[in-house]
């Protein structure tokens, strides 16, 4: 049996193209849900909103292959009307034009559509969550990984950030340093942002013809759009606060993002049904501390997570592992493809 380490978007690929090719597997997951960095949540009038991922374009080829496989629709971020910029906090937002961009696009349902269809595909029994994975033991023949419960398999596959592994399992006998030290200072992407929903009862900003967009150098949010559903029966606007903001307390933060919102969109911003928000570095199963600070994608994608170790009882994948698009969705799933087509190669 071989054993999953995470039920993030790689995770349960993964696990999908085991059981697409009747090889057993169990996914352990830290967490009492699956997902990962992908979380979308339905705020009170059931409107989804993105906690973690949410876009994508035309070239990550990956991610648009694998939803046509699963037949799940997308569709193009509403970018029609004004687009807002406050260059300072002394002067009034400014109508801008940005240059014709090419098109980016959301998973209709939300991105959890993906994770929840991947799931739905997998035994629930082979997905087990709150499992926090503490101890990995390499011996001749078999594998122990110890979480909760203690589990014996033939293999193990890391599906988590490589930080998170590096620093928080330990691992009998030792990883190779190389591989260690790599791992440690590579940089899990968009670890420690901070993504802010609003929930609306009426879409003003598209009735007003504008976009729902906003570029900030001024904060609390820095970069801010539309989040209607596909048939557009359900608004929100969505987007990023600058992690400078993490130190006030809830109520503070959310009345400098009404007010900021109210005074780039008018009075109605502040006649809100619901605000979300995730501060992914308090979120311990996707940020850690560095020893020395990481720049954005540091080590990402570096080729030594292609390899395998413990003459082949240990495979990395995760999105942070995949030499395309490292980081991002894609890089999710171009690692899972490539880790099951190798336990797959391996068994023929
Ligand atoms: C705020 C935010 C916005 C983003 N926006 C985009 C975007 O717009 N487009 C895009 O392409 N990508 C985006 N990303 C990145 C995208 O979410 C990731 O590339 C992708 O979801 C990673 O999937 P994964 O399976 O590699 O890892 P993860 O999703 O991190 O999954 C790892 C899983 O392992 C679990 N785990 C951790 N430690 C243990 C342990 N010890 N034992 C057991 N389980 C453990 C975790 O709980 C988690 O479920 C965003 C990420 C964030 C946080």
């Amino acid at each position: 049996m071989v054993i999953i380490i995470g039920a993030g978007l790689s995770g349960l690929l993964t696990a999908y193209r085991l059981k697409q090719q009747g090889i057993a597997f169990k996914i352990l997951e830290a967490r009492d849900r699956v997902g990962g960095r992908i979380h979308t949540v339905l705020g009170k009038n059931e409107t989804p909103v993105e906690m973690g991922a949410t876009w994508f374009g035309n070239h990550h080829q990956h991610v648009i292959a694998l939803l046509e496989e699963l037949g799940i629709g997308y569709f193009e971020q509403y970018m029609k009307g004004t687009v807002f910029f406050q260059p300072m906090s002394t002067s009034p937002a400014q109508s801008i034009q940005v240059p014709s961009q090419p098109p980016s696009y959301r998973i209709s349902g939300g991105t959890s559509h993906l994770i929840n269809t991947l799931y739905n595909r997998l035994d629930a029994e082979d997905v087990v969550l709150n499992q926090e994975v503490q101890k990995i033991s390499f011996h001749t023949n078999s594998v122990e990984v110890v979480a909760a419960d203690t589990f014996t398999a033939s293999k193990v596959i890391l599906a988590i950030p490589p930080k998170i592994w590096s620093i928080r399992i330990a691992f009998e006998p030792q990883l190779p340093m190389d591989l260690l030290h790599t791992a440690q200072l590579t940089h899990t992407w968009m670890e420690d942002s901070i993504k802010v929903a609003i929930t609306y009862a009426q879409p003003f900003w598209e009735q007003e013809q504008h976009s729902g967009t906003l570029f900030s150098n001024t904060g609390p949010l820095t970069e801010f759009y539309d989040q209607c559903n596909y048939e557009r029966s359900k608004y929100a606007l969505c987007g990023f606060m600058s992690t400078s903001f993490k130190q006030l307390d809830d109520t503070e933060r959310r009345n400098r993002v009404i007010n900021q919102l109210q005074s780039v969109f008018g009075a109605k911003a502040a006649d809100y049904v619901d605000y979300k928000e995730c501060i992914w570095s308090r979120e311990n199963l996707t940020y850690t501390d560095s020893e020395t600070p990481l720049f954005p994608h540091q080590n990402n994608g570096a080729p030594i997570f292609r390899d395998s170790f413990f003459e082949d009882r240990l495979l990395i994948c995760g999105a942070e592992t995949a030499s395309e698009f490292p980081g991002y969705m894609d890089g999710a799933v171009s690692s899972a493809n490539r880790v099951a087509s190798k336990i797959v190669k391996a068994k023929s």
